[in-house]
C-alpha cells in the first residue's frame, strides 16, 4: 500500500497532513504517535472510510483513493475499529460466520448459507487461527475483555484480508491477553500485511519491522525500531526526552 501526499481537515484541523508512505507485502508495520496526532484518521482514510481532503492511496499497484467502501474487502483490505463493531448477543462463532457470509467473494447466497460446508469450514479455521475454538458458541458479550478485542481480529479475517489494518487492538487488555495477542499478530503477519496501532513500545518493537511515527498529522520520522528510537524529534516529540538523552 503506497499514500502519496495523504491530507484529510475537518474544518480548521488538518488530522492528516501530506502523508506519503508506502508498505510492501508481508510487512509489519506499526504506526505510533501522541493522543490526537490523526492515527486513526490515517486508517479511516486507507481503509475508504473517510474521503481524503487531497492525496491519493494505491493498493497492489492501483489507485483505489475513489474506491467504493463496500469493495475493500473484496480486494483484500480488512480492519478493526477502535471502538466496537460486534453483536454482542451472538455467539463468537456467528459473528463469524456474518463476517464470511458478508465478505465472501464471490458472495454467499444468504438464505442458502445454513447449507453452505466451506463457510462452517472457513469459520473453524478462524477460530483456530486465534485459539479462539474453545469459546466459539459463547455470546460475545460474555467473554473476557482479551477475548472480544481478538473477536474483532476474528471478524476482520472474514474476508481473507492480505491486508489487516489493526487499530489499537491490544487497548485495556491485561500483560497476560497482550502477550497472548502478540503471538496471535506474529503467527497472522507470516501471511499477510499488517498495519497496527499501538501505544505500548515494547510490543511495537517487539513485533514491527518498520515504524511510522506522527505528530500532529505529520510523519516526523519513519524507520526500523532502532532508527526511530535514535530519531531526536521523536524522542522529543513523542517520548518526551531532550534531544541529547
Ligand atoms: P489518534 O488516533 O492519533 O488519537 P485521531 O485520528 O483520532 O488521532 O484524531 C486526529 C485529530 O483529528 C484530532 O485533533 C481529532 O480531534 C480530529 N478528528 C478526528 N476525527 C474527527 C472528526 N470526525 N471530526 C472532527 N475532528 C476530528
Ligand atoms: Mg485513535
Amino acid at each position: 500500500m503506497q499514500t502519496e501526499g495523504l491530507t484529510k481537515r475537518f474544518g480548521g484541523v488538518t488530522a492528516v497532513d501530506n502523508v506519503s508512505i508506502s508498505i510492501v507485502e508481508k510487512q509489519f508495520r506499526a504506526i505510533i504517535g501522541p493522543n490526537g496526532a490523526g492515527k486513526s484518521t490515517l486508517f479511516n482514510l486507507l481503509a475508504r472510510h473517510t474521503e481524503p481532503t487531497s492525496g491519493s492511496i494505491a493498493f497492489d499497484g492501483r489507485d483505489i483513493s475513489n474506491l467504493p467502501l463496500h469493495r475493500l474487502p473484496s480486494i483484500g483490505i480488512g480492519r478493526t475499529f477502535q471502538k466496537s463493531n460486534l453483536f454482542w448477543h451472538l455467539a463468537l462463532r456467528e459473528n463469524i460466520r456474518l463476517a464470511v457470509q458478508a465478505l465472501a467473494v464471490p458472495p454467499y447466497r444468504f438464505f442458502r448459507s445454513r447449507a453452505v460446508p466451506e463457510l462452517d469450514t472457513a469459520v473453524d479455521k478462524i477460530l483456530e487461527r486465534l485459539g479462539m475454538s474453545a469459546v466459539a458458541d459463547q455470546p460475545v458479550a460474555t467473554l473476557s475483555h482479551g477475548d472480544q478485542r481478538l473477536a474483532e481480529v476474528a471478524v476482520a479475517l472474514g474476508g481473507s484480508p492480505r491486508l489487516l489494518l489493526l487499530d489499537e487492538p491490544l487497548a485495556g487488555m491485561s500483560p497476560q491477553e497482550t502477550q497472548r495477542a502478540v503471538e496471535i499478530f506474529k503467527e497472522l503477519a507470516k501471511h499477510t500485511t499488517i498495519i497496527l496501532i499501538e501505544h505500548d513500545m515494547d510490543v511495537v518493537l517487539h513485533l514491527a519491522e518498520r515504524i511510522t511515527v506522527l505528530e500532529m498529522g505529520r510523519v516526523i520520522a519513519d524507520g526500523t525500531g532502532a532508527e526511530v528510537q535514535s530519531n531526536a524529534r521523536v524522542r522529543e516529540a513523542y517520548l518526551g526526552l531532550a534531544p541529547s538523552c
